[in-house]
This record gives C-alpha cells, structure tokens and sequence, in this order.
C-alpha cells in the first residue's frame, strides 16, 4: 500500500474537500506519484481533476492557510499555487494529439484514463485517487513494476507516443539517466527510428532536458544514449564532430567524445554547477576544426582553446541558453583550460603563474577543477604524475596571490585617469600605456602600488611623445623606466 508521507495529508485533504465542492473527481499524478513510490522527496504536487483545473485551483487555495495567489495560465487551462514550500499545479484531464510537423496539439476535455494515455512513461502515469477511495494508487500500465525493474516505457505503442510529442525521445533518455534505468529495447528503436522528429521540438524544451542529464550523477550515460540514437546530431552536431579516431602513419588520437564525456563524468564527481559543467563539455570543441596531421610529430590541435572560446557564443545561441556572464564564464574557461597545464614545469616564474591569477580571477578554483577532470588517462602512474603537479600548481597559486593578491585586482590607473593626464581622447595610445602598466606589474618590473605605476606612467607617456599636464612631471621623469 501507497504510504503518504503523513505531512502531505492535509494538503491532500484539503484539495479533496475543494474537490468535492466544485463537484469533480481529483487526483494526484505524475513526477509527484512516482518519487513518492522510489522514497524520494518532491517540491510539485500535480494534481487532475476530470472538469475545470481553474475552478478547482481556486477553490483548494481558499483552504490553505492566507489563502495563497493562484496563478492562472488560461491558454493551457491550467493553475497554480505555492504553499509551504510546495507547488501545487491544477489541471483538467486532456485528450490531445499533435498533428504531424506541428508542435501544437489539439486538446480536448477527457477521463482520467485518457489523460493516463497521453502521459509520457508508464512510471510517470500513475495516480493516487483524491476521491471516495482516497490513497488509492490507479496504475494501469503496471508502471510500480517498471520502477521495480528499472525500465523506461511509454504507455501507448512508442510509435504513437513519440509521434504525439516528440520531445518524450528526450524524455525518456532524461529519465534514464537521472534513475540509472533501462530503456526498454522496443522504446529505444522507435527514438532510433524517429529521432529527426525532434527538429519540431522547440529548442527551449529541448534544453531543459539536456541540462536535466547534465546535472545527473552520471551525464555520460544520456549523452552516448543521446548519440547513439541520433538525436544528439538533430540539436548539436559540434558535440558529434568530436567522435572518431584518426589514423596517420601508424599514429591515432583519442576519441575526443569519449575523452569529453570522461572528463563531464570526472567533474561531476566534484562539481553540481551547471555551468562548470558546460565548461566540461565544451573544452575541446574545437578540436575538429583545428586537427593537425604534422609529419613526424602526430595529430595537433593547435589553437583548439582560443577557437572554441569563439565558439561558445555561437553554440549558446543556437542552443537557447543564457547570453550571460554564465556564458562568458564558459567562455573564459574554455579559453583557459590549457594554462594550468603549462604552469606544471619546473622552472615556472611569478610572474605566469600572476597571469594565470589576473585572466581567470575568482574562477580561478573552478579552472583548476576542470583541468584535474581533463586527466583521463588510463595508466595510473601518469594520473597520479599528474594530479601531484596540479597540487604543486594550486600550493603556487596560493603562495603568489597571499603575496601579490592578483585574483580580484585591477590594475592602479584607468583608462580615463591616462586621458586627463596626458589630455588626449579615446585612442590607441591609452591602450597602450593601460596595457603596458598591467604588463609592467604582472612581470614584476614595478610594485603593484599607484606612485610607481603613475610614474611608470608618465616616464612611458613621455617616451611615446605624450605631454603630461601635470605641474611635477620633472619629480617622476627622474628615473628611467626599468628594463625589461
Ligand atoms: P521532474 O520534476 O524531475 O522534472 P517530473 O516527472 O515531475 O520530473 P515534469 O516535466 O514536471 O517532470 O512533468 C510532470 C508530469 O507530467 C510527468 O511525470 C508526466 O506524467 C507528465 N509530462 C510532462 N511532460 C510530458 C510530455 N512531454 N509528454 C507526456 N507527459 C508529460
């Protein structure tokens, strides 16, 4: 028997009562019945009523305490409320069906058996009766069982589920890699089989999958089921491009698409964030267009960093995610994630490991957790080799910004200070001297304070032809500039 957790009970009751005044039958389905069954917590009550889910959403809200705000989404016939940390959806059961190359549905009113058909995956098409047998679990496609064996199946022939809303593909391979269950063969064909239908998919939906399966323990296990079924190459075909070996000369490279999905999986183990993760899977993009056969050498990838830093807003876009610091955060790692590695030989100065610090600023933690993931190797020796030089790294990292406090800098003059000093506009020359003075501090040719980098300043400007404005310029002109 179904155990409700005894908190959720008043809730439920209430929305019985409300049920019971608007005069429907009510019911809770859905991601609600399905964690309740795997002992898992959830946040969103779904519940159905076989009649208005408006009405009913209205009249359950005046029963929680300070009768909370229903939202009403009138297009979708559905309402919403939040009450103690919970949200609570109201729907009526649905008939509907899309038509082919269409994304919209047509809807109708229908039975609870009904809307049990159009759901996505028998686990998911459970529900627990708000009504004269309340508690009662109705479970028509013996979805209990399906969570029991850790199977994946659409209710209806695949066909006809995929058909009706294509991104259920999606779905599916979501669900399987967040529960770590199988899909069942016959399910797995038919996304095979019609894995092109998901081009009517908006790509707003589609993402909300993919980072579903980018967040879960295991991402790896969606992306090669996303792969091997085709729908990877419907949505993002960079990602395919990286699969393949080459042979030259008896020389191959790796598969970076499996190298990739190890390095998501590695970091996955010590990171949830979801953009640090992006940063995973888009470290090597450019690796294709940037391969290299070099006679007696091997395969290159020369510049693969800086390309697909270049390729991160375009790739953002086409797959609708955030135009944001988030992305110029997955940007700036991509850009980086060679760095650490260089910093790894013996003979590194201050000064680089103070470049480091100054371009990658506060991410610098989360850089260094991308490069320990991009370890991949099988011997290991050469992982411990590796994992002990980044340690190095980090004690370097640590040592230089204690000292010269790098990370969250910038350096003493602006642009503007450099304009009003030497009375000139926007130009090239006030880039000029901006960047030599950054350049002067990071190599260590003047302290970071603001008398020295203003008279570094000034001894510059004058060398380039610039006339300061200033009544003691002579003070500062005295030293020459150091060398460098
Ligand atoms: P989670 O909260 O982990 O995302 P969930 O199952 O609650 O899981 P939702 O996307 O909120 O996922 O969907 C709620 C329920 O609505 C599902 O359990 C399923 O019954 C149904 N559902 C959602 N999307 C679809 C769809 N595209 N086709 C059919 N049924 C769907």
């Amino acid at each position: 028997m179904l155990q409700i957790p005894p908190k959720h009970l008043p809730y439920l009751h209430k929305i019985a009562e409300a049920a019971q005044e608007v005069a429907v039958d009510s019911y809770v389905v859905g991601g609600y019945v399905r964690d309740l069954l795997l002992g898992k917590g959830a946040k969103d009550i779904d519940i159905v009523c076989v009649g208005n889910g408006i009405d009913l959403a209205k009249a359950a809200a005046k029963r929680f305490p300070d009768n909370p705000k229903v939202v009403v989404f009138k297009n979708f016939g559905t309402a919403m409320f939040k009450a103690d940390g919970f949200e609570f959806e109201f729907v009526g059961a649905r008939k509907e069906s899309y038509q082919r190359n269409s994304r919209k549905p047509v809807v109708e009113d229908g039975t609870l058996e009904d809307d049990q058909n159009r759901r996505d995956f028998t686990i998911n098409a459970m529900a627990i009766s708000l009504n004269e047998d309340f508690g009662q679990l109705i479970d028509p496609f013996e979805g209990q069982e399906d969570l029991r064996q850790g199977l994946i199946r659409t209710p209806l022939d695949p066909h006809t589920t995929f058909s009706d809303d294509p991104l259920r593909m999606m779905r599916a391979i979501r669900f399987a890699t967040q529960l770590d269950f199988d899909i069942l063969p016959e399910t797995y064909q038919a996304i095979s089989a019609m894995s092109d239908r998901l081009k009517i998919v908006s790509m707003e939906r589609i993402i909300v999958e993919l980072n579903k399966i980018i967040l879960a323990r295991k991402p790896s296990t969606g992306f090669k089921l996303l792969f091997n079924s085709g729908l990877l190459a419907q949505f993002f075909p960079e990602f395919c491009n990286l699969q393949g070996v080459d042979e030259k000369e008896g020389l191959r490279h790796k598969d970076n698409f499996y190298h990739t999905l190890q390095v998501l999986d590695n970091l996955s183990q010590n990171s949830d964030d979801l953009w640090l993760r992006w940063a995973a899977i888009l470290h090597d993009i450019a690796k294709p267009p940037t391969k290299r056969f070099e006679r007696g050498h091997g395969w290159t990838f020369h510049g693969h960093d800086a390309l697909g830093a270049k390729m991160v807003p375009r790739i953002f876009r086409n797959l609708k995610l955030p135009l944001n610091d988030r992305m110029k955060f997955v940007q700036k790692l991509v850009a980086l994630h060679l760095r650490p590695i260089s910093l790894t030989k013996e003979n590194v100065t201050d000064s680089a490991i103070r470049r480091l610090l100054f371009d990658a600023g506060d991410d610098i933690d989360a850089l260094m957790l991308l490069c320990q993931a991009d370890i991949t190797s099988k011997n290991a020796n050469k992982v411990k080799r590796f994992l002990e030089n980044y340690e190095m790294v980090r004690q370097k990292l640590h040592q230089v910004e204690e000292k010269d406090r790098i990370r969250n800098w910038q350096p003493p003059i602006s642009g503007d200070e450099i304009m009003a000093t030497f009375s000139i506009r926007p130009s090239r020359e006030v880039g000029i001297l901006k960047n030599a003075i950054k350049e002067a501090i990071l190599e260590g040719e003047i302290p970071n304070k603001y008398e020295d980098a203003y008279a570094f300043m000034l001894r510059l400007g004058s060398k380039i032809g610039l006339e300061a404005n200033i009544e003691n310029e002579e003070k500062f002109l005295e030293n020459d500039p150091p060398s460098s």
